[in-house]
Formats: C-alpha cells, sequence, structure tokens
C-alpha cells in the first residue's frame, strides 16, 4: 500500500513541475468544457506515459474528469461543450475531444452532426487513434 502511494506522490510532485505552463496555457479556464472559476488539476490523457510528458497533460474541471473517468455517469448534455474542445490548439485536447464526440455520437444526433465539423491537423488521428482504446 505505501509503496503505491509513494509512487503516487511521487508523480504528482513530477507533475506539478509542469502546474506553471499548464495554468498559463488554460488561462484559468478548463481546457475541455471552458468552465471558470471552477477547481482545476492536472488531468494526463491516457494512455499515460511512464515519463510525465507536458504535451500529455491538461487542465480540467473536477466535473469533466469524472465524465471522462466514470462513463456511468456520463452526461451527454455535459458534452455538449465538445463544440468548442474539437476546436483546441492543444492537440491532446482536442484529440480527446474526438474520441469522446465518438462516444456521445452513439447517443446524440448533435453530436453526429458535430463530428462533420472536426478537421484534423497532421499527427493528430495517430493521438486520437491511441487515446480510443484506452478510454471506457
Ligand atoms: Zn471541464
Amino acid at each position: 500500500m505505501a509503496k503505491g502511494r509513494d509512487k503516487h506522490q511521487a508523480r504528482q510532485q513530477e507533475l506539478s513541475l509542469f502546474g506553471k505552463d499548464l495554468v498559463r496555457r488554460c488561462g484559468a479556464q478548463c481546457e475541455m468544457c471552458a468552465e471558470s472559476g471552477v477547481p482545476l488539476s492536472i488531468f494526463e490523457v491516457p494512455p499515460v506515459p511512464s515519463e510525465p510528458d507536458f504535451d500529455r497533460c491538461a487542465m480540467f474541471c473536477e466535473t469533466c474528469q469524472e465524465q471522462i473517468n466514470q462513463p456511468k455517469r456520463r452526461d451527454s448534455n455535459h458534452w455538449r461543450c465538445l463544440n468548442g474542445a474539437i476546436w483546441s490548439e492543444v492537440p491532446v485536447v482536442k484529440a480527446l475531444a474526438v474520441v469522446m464526440l465518438e462516444k456521445v455520437a452513439t447517443q446524440e444526433a448533435w453530436a453526429v452532426d458535430l463530428q462533420e465539423q472536426i478537421y484534423l491537423q497532421e499527427g493528430e488521428q495517430t493521438l486520437i487513434d491511441a487515446i480510443r482504446p484506452e478510454l471506457k
């Protein structure tokens, strides 16, 4: 038990080194739903690399993190924020948004329509393909 906790703490410490730059990048808004005035914390987009990687981290609010991690509690209405997120200039946020949109699109017509607007830059498909099998 203690070992796992130490490992977790070491990871958090390493991630905290990214904190300042991530705070600057996100401008105090959740990088997924754009909510401001809520607590944000670092979310490592899966698959999580063995070494913490700044480009695989995002600042998300608690609601987004819960909605990503707990598929059973997923609320399609919350994910209307993907209207903005699929245009994110942060590749890992955009790629995660595209994968989440695929999930929502199995249930919501608006999500299917939104999928038609996705415009991928080079390399983003690779990232999407890496994230897809990691998310339930
Ligand atoms: Zn959010």
